[in-house]
């Protein structure tokens, strides 16, 4: 009920306005975002960079509704392009195709990330098309074939095993040596097209790990339950995959302990680090993964309050 009703927020812009400006509220966020300017974000990657953990950068900002924004995006993830380059930072970008134009028109958008592509292709650098909700999952696919079929591993796509379809998506993926991303999936889904129930989107995950795993071309298990992540190392161990093979990756904030302790076992460990203005559903998206997370931010920012004064 609390993650549907977090979820329900995230969608809704007109409170983003009410609150972005509250200076608590941007304190809430800085748990999770790493800040709202390349700068900070580069500052976060080089930090991570020097814990030995790789990132992928991602500009927030979603479900873009004119030209002119998906331009601007597309601009600003070239910068991040850019700056990975001139700082050599073992760091690669996350995009959100909505935000390159794809509900504004769907050829638009593909012309946007094949010029975004362009760019990483001449740094060699890598881009990750993140999974939005269901209502984009075709669509998405579709434009990741497309790409990867131009520049081959240089782009990586993301399936989320709370949907049905996963099983034979994997399938496909894996049969072309797709880049993929595995997580449990972020969004509210219909019953129709997804499980209701937990323990069937864990189930899909370690199943999904395993095809992966074995057959996949550098899988990336992005999560922090620990469930799954012993599920991986234990399959990978009993079948000889060796930790250069595959990748583990979490989110910027979250279980940071882990992420440390996965890299001193010999584990390769990317932190997602999202930035930017646009903070709002990203935020409400992780409140409504662990709602215990309102009470621990709530926390945290009344001790540093009073710290302050
Ligand atoms: C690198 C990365 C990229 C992602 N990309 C996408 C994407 O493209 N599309 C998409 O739909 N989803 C994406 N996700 C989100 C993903 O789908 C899940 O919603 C998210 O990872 C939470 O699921 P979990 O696997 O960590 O397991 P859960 O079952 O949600 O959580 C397991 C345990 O992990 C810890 N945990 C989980 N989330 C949090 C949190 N927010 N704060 C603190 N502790 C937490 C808790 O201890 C919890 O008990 C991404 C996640 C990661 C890590």
């Amino acid at each position: 009920m609390l993650r549907s009703s977090l979820l329900w927020l995230s969608e809704q812009p007109g409170i983003f306005n009410f609150i972005k400006n509250n200076s608590l509220a941007g304190k809430f966020a800085s748990r999770f975002v790493a800040g709202e300017t390349l700068e900070t974000a580069i500052e976060a990657v080089k930090k991570s960079n020097a814990a030995g953990l790789t990132a992928t950068l991602d500009l927030l900002g979603e479900s873009v509704s004119t030209r002119e924004e998906a331009e601007q995006s597309r601009e600003e993830v070239v910068e991040i392009l850019d700056r990975i380059h001139a700082e050599g930072l073992d760091a690669n970008v996350s995009i959100k195709p909505t935000q390159m134009g794809l509900d504004v028109d769907e050829e638009f958008c593909r012309a946007n990330l094949r010029k975004l592509m362009e760019v990483a292709k001449k740094y060699d650098t890598f881009v990750r098309l993140d999974m939005e909700n269901a209502t984009y999952t075709d669509r998405t696919l579709e434009i990741f074939e497309e790409l990867a079929a131009d520049y081959g591993d240089l782009v990586g796509a993301v399936i989320q095993t709370c949907l049905y379809r996963s099983p034979a998506d994997i399938e496909k993926l894996v049969k072309t040596r797709s880049r993929v991303r595995l997580v449990k999936g972020a969004y509210a889904e219909p019953e129709s097209v997804a499980y209701p129930k937990k323990q069937d989107v864990d189930d899909a995950y370690c199943n999904l790990t395993d095809v992966l795993l074995e057959r996949g071309n550098y899988p990336a298990m992005a999560t922090h339950d620990e469930v799954m992540i012993e599920h991986a190392k234990r399959f990978a161990k009993a079948k000889n995959i060796s930790p250069d093979r595959f990748e583990f990756q979490m989110l910027y904030g979250v279980r940071r302990d882990l992420q440390t302790q996965l890299r001193s076992e010999g584990y390769n460990v990317r932190v997602y680090v999202p930035y930017g203005t646009q903070w709002y559903p990203y935020l409400m998206r992780r409140l409504a993964e662990r709602p215990a997370n309102i009470a621990f931010i709530v926390g945290n920012v009344i001790k540093e309050s009073v710290r302050g004064r």
